[in-house]
């Protein structure tokens, strides 16, 4: 990993927070230019919050099993995938592998850092093209450090099979970033279990789906613990605000009442899939393990227009690769499927 890490992040001298110089407890902190005093809440919010995120981390790790040496707290998964990419890929001159059409995200932050996205696009059915991914992986240069695969993928729905993940793992020389957004509503498993095999594997997880925090902003790392540190050297240093902090911390706490909701999804899911099928307007309802279907209709445009027009507002992916035609939607309440499914219903071309 060190090696394919740019030069200035390699040689960085980190920015010391106050509290880093010391540990234990205090009764008087005079050391962060904060105001003594509190005019909101009752929760220290004039305080800085802790950088490490360290309660919030050990409450992941008894929840969902993520070893606590193994993760990085983010503002949002955004801001990881935006650290790695300044971590690894030198301006004007490396590139990241992406597999369209997929999280318009890592293409737009890798122009903003000036970085390439070399596109190796996914088959008809959102399936990896492992035949082209291998002719890449021999012949591709050092120049290429990272290779975001979205598993399930945004905007189609389809976790990738483990044994290709796997298999890009092992052919990729640079760093692979399994984006497991959507994971917790997949039955076909993380790519977690494959990490102890291959330390050029980094997973993304978020707080914004499964656990309904998409407001606080809070997306997970986990990498190797080399790798982490170095993430925790170059983020901001106070990245995550208290409230946020204290939020997930509490989300966590109430993990029961969030597995039953995933499980009412995936129903909710697998329900309207069907439904949706029986649609004159709907061409295609292609299979989901996240919490969204791409449905893929007659005319997209027309159809979101109208749905507008209602108040309800959906995804119109038509202009992505591989996407004409499709509409993305969110599955929320039941009565928010229902309002939204009985509108596509009421549709006449
Ligand atoms: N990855 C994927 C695949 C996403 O769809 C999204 C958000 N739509 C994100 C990452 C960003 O998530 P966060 O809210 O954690 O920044």
């Amino acid at each position: 990993m060190k090696e394919l890490l740019r030069d200035n992040i390699r040689n960085l001298v980190p920015y010391r927070c106050a509290r880093d110089d010391f540990s234990g407890k205090a009764e008087v902190f005079v050391d962060a230019n904060e105001n003594w005093k509190q005019f909101v809440g009752q929760t220290q919010y004039n305080r800085y919050p802790d950088p490490a995120s360290a309660a919030l981390r050990k409450g992941i790790e008894e929840v969902m099993g993520l070893p606590f040496g193994m993760t990085v707290v983010g503002n949002g998964s955004d801001e990881i995938i935006d650290n790695l990419i300044r971590m690894f890929c030198n301006p004007g001159k490396d590139a990241i592998v992406i597999f369209p059409p997929t999280y318009g995200a890592y293409k737009v932050f890798a122009d903003i850092n000036d970085v390439a996205s070399v596109e190796l696009p996914l088959k008809e059915d959102f399936s990896l093209d492992m035949e082209s991914l291998r002719k890449f992986c021999h012949t591709a240069d050092s120049k290429y450090k990272l290779m975001f695969v979205c598993s399930p993928n945004n905007p189609s729905g389809n976790a990738h099979p483990l044994e290709q993940i796997e298999e890009t793992c092992r052919l990729f020389k640079g760093i692979v970033v399994v984006d497991e957004a959507y994971v917790d509503f997949s039955e076909k498993g993380s790519a977690r279990s494959l990490q102890s095999k291959y330390d050029n594997l980094v997973i993304l997880r978020t707080f914004s789906k499964c656990w309904g925090l998409a407001g606080a902003r809070i997306g997970i790392l986990v990498a190797s613990p080399e790798l982490c540190a170095v993430m925790r050297s170059m983020k901001y240093p106070y990245n995550i605000g208290r409230p946020s902090q204290e939020v997930a911390v509490n989300c966590l706490l109430a993990a029961d009442q969030v597995h039953k909701e995933m499980k009412a999804i995936i129903e909710r899911r697998e329900r309207y899939q069907q439904l949706y099928k029986t649609l004159s307007c709907v061409k295609e309802v292609y299979p989901s393990d996240a919490n969204f279907l791409l449905v893929k209709t007659s005319d997209a445009d027309s159809i979101w227009s109208y749905l507008a027009g209602k108040g309800i507002i959906v995804r119109n992916r038509t202009n992505q690769f591989g996407c004409s035609g499709c509409l993305r939607i969110s599955i929320g309440s039941e009565e928010e499927c229902r309002k939204t499914y009985e509108a596509i219903a009421s549709w006449e071309a």
